[in-house]
């Protein structure tokens, strides 16, 4: 009996422990393809990292088979030091792949891969340059891409 109660206090205080310990879990995105990646630290150790494909991603990979060095950007962080205290920050992913495989039947095909083009040019540039893209031309190029789809007469 006596050896049950200590195997259960040991338990205990091993869980304490992880519960109180140290963590560190991130998310980020594939700019190039919409990919998702789930990263997570427990003492300063990696202890998981996996890649999941998305709805976008796929549609990526049929286009671009080749593609396999993703470039990440941060989704979310949250950050626990010891204790029960959280920190948690967002990230600031910006992937447009998503927006253009979200709006792609308004868009059609041509439009489509005319701003996937684009949008994968400007992402082989410097990164500020990048933001630039994303903030005013490629908004403005999807935009205008939707304004002209419209092929659906509308009533009266
Ligand atoms: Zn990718």
């Amino acid at each position: 009996m006596r050896r049950w109660l200590i195997a259960g206090a040991v338990v205990v205080a091993v869980l304490v422990v992880l519960g109180l310990a140290p963590y560190r879990n991130r998310s980020s995105g594939c700019l190039f393809c919409g990919a998702n990646r789930y990263e997570s630290w427990w003492f300063g150790l990696k202890a998981a990292d996996w890649v999941t494909q998305t709805e976008c991603s796929r549609w990526i990979r049929g286009i671009y088979p080749e593609h396999s060095s993703h470039r990440w950007s941060m989704r979310s962080v949250m950050i626990k030091g010891w204790g029960l205290g959280r920190t948690f920050g967002c990230g600031t992913y910006a992937g447009g792949t998503e927006a253009i495989h979200h709006f792609r039947s308004e868009l059609g095909e041509e439009r489509t891969r005319d701003l996937l083009t684009r949008y994968h040019s400007a992402l082989q540039g410097d990164p500020d340059s990048f933001k630039r893209f994303l903030r005013s031309e490629f908004a403005a190029a999807l935009t205008n891409g939707l304004a002209r789809g419209e092929s659906i007469p509308r009533e009266p």
